[in-house]
């Protein structure tokens, strides 16, 4: 496997994290003895900090501040084009195609229980999912598939129950927030059509380390959170096909989603602003855009490369410690993004993250990452510790959080 010492791409990058714009790299972390650390972050799967040229944008646009859409004045115009012009970006990024709307909402949360209210029929959904995309699909009957097994047998079981009865919807993690496992989204939306489906891909993990085109994919929709992609929390899209937003009731009922109001009869407006009643989050929508153009201009295969060996070293180096068990669905994925769940033998994953964080500033997430059923069906129902890279993630970071999970093990040995 590649070493850091084999990193062709550029020889520092590894030691260094090739991103350094990233909000908060610097941040210094208190420790229990009374000094002091640089905080290291292994907790981009959660919220991924800002990056500077997002943070720039919203500052450039906070002097503009005012309500898009109907207002004459130069401060709403200029709004109104940013937050308009957003939309574009976005669209752009993630590869849609012409006729595909892009809706800003609050976040995955958001976009996943908007898709769910617009959905003509059940979805089949994988047991290995973020509650965001298993529970709103309960509204219209979701039918879920257990992932046991290879990742070809989970495969022949969507295409069971996708094909013996008729779905409206195939709902898929990109990337699974626990493993970092990613499918392949492009053979599951063939199938997804093959048998009269839609495909809609929670792309909440997937979209902050890796390009996606939905038109090259073939998938129907895409959902993602700002939060997770660098820019500031509590905005969040949903991109993808118009017809089935245009069909439904709006998500919201209120203003800015309508054409024209009588107290006996209302019509309302196509989508997206038909799903956007409300005066919407400006500054949240043109941070997803910065966020959007600094991820196009990185070199994706630089930093997808950066993060393949920090995670290559992280997986190896815990593995190399007793009594670590690092989690993973299916036994055969060789893909995933830079994200390491793990267990110590006979302690509490809070245990292991207080430990990290007091003595070595090290932040972690600990707990069942909102995906309960999965850590169940992993035998971990009580919860196991998620590290996960990013942008500023560098081999030092790796090479402490080894070390101090040797440590916590040592200290109880
Ligand atoms: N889907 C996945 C795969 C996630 O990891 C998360 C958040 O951790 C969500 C959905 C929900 O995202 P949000 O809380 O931003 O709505």
């Amino acid at each position: 496997s590649t070493t850091c010492a084999d990193l062709s791409v550029n020889e520092t990058s590894c030691d260094t994290a090739p991103f350094a714009s990233v909000c908060g790299s610097d941040l210094v972390a208190p420790l229990a003895d009374g000094s002091a650390v640089t905080y290291a972050n292994f907790d981009y799967a959660a919220s991924a900090p800002a990056l500077s040229s997002v943070a720039a944008r919203v500052q450039d646009l906070l002097p503009f501040y005012a309500s898009v859409h109907r207002g004459a004045g130069f401060a709403s115009q200029v709004c109104t084009e940013r937050y308009e012009g957003a939309r574009g970006v976005v669209a752009d990024f993630v590869g849609a195609r012409e006729d595909d709307v892009v809706v800003f909402t609050r976040n995955t949360t958001d976009a996943l229980n908007l898709l769910a209210s617009c959905v003509p029929g059940e979805t089949v959904v994988l047991d290995i999912e973020h509650h965001a995309n298993l529970l709103p699909w309960n509204r219209n009957g979701a039918r879920v598939v257990r992932s046991a097994g290879t990742v070809e047998e989970t495969i022949q079981r969507i295409v069971a129950e996708l094909c013996t009865r008729p779905a409206a919807l195939l709902a898929v993690t990109g990337a699974s927030n626990v493993t970092g496992e990613v499918l392949p989204i492009d053979r599951l939306a063939r199938i997804a059509h093959e048998c009269g489906a839609r495909i809609v891909v929670d792309a909440a993990q997937l979209l902050p380390h890796r390009r996606v085109d939905i038109s090259d994919l073939g998938v129907d929709y895409l959902v993602f959170s700002g939060h997770k992609l660098y820019a500031p929390f509590g905005a969040g899209a949903l991109v993808g096909r118009a017809d089935w937003l245009d069909a439904a009731d709006p998500y919201l009922a209120g203003g800015g989603a309508t054409k024209n109001v009588d107290l006996d009869d209302v019509q309302w407006a196509a989508a997206p602003q038909r799903h956007e009643a409300g005066t919407p989050n400006v500054l949240g929508a043109v941070a997803i855009a910065a966020a959007c153009e600094a991820l196009a201009g990185f070199d994706a295969d630089e930093a997808e490369l950066h993060e393949r060996i920090l995670c290559d070293r992280l997986v190896a180096g815990l593995s190399d410690i007793d009594g670590i068990e690092i989690l993973r669905v299916w036994p055969d994925s060789a893909d995933a993004v830079g994200i390491v769940t793990f267990t110590v033998a006979g302690a509490e994953p809070r245990e292991v993250a207080t430990f990290l964080s007091d003595n070595y500033g090290i932040g972690v997430r600990d707990g069942r990452f909102c995906a309960h059923p999965l850590l169940a069906r992993l035998g971990h129902g009580e919860g196991a510790v998620r590290a996960s890279l990013g942008l500023g993630s560098s081999s030092a970071d790796v090479d402490r959080l080894i070390g101090a999970v040797a440590d916590f093990v040592r200290g109880r040995a």
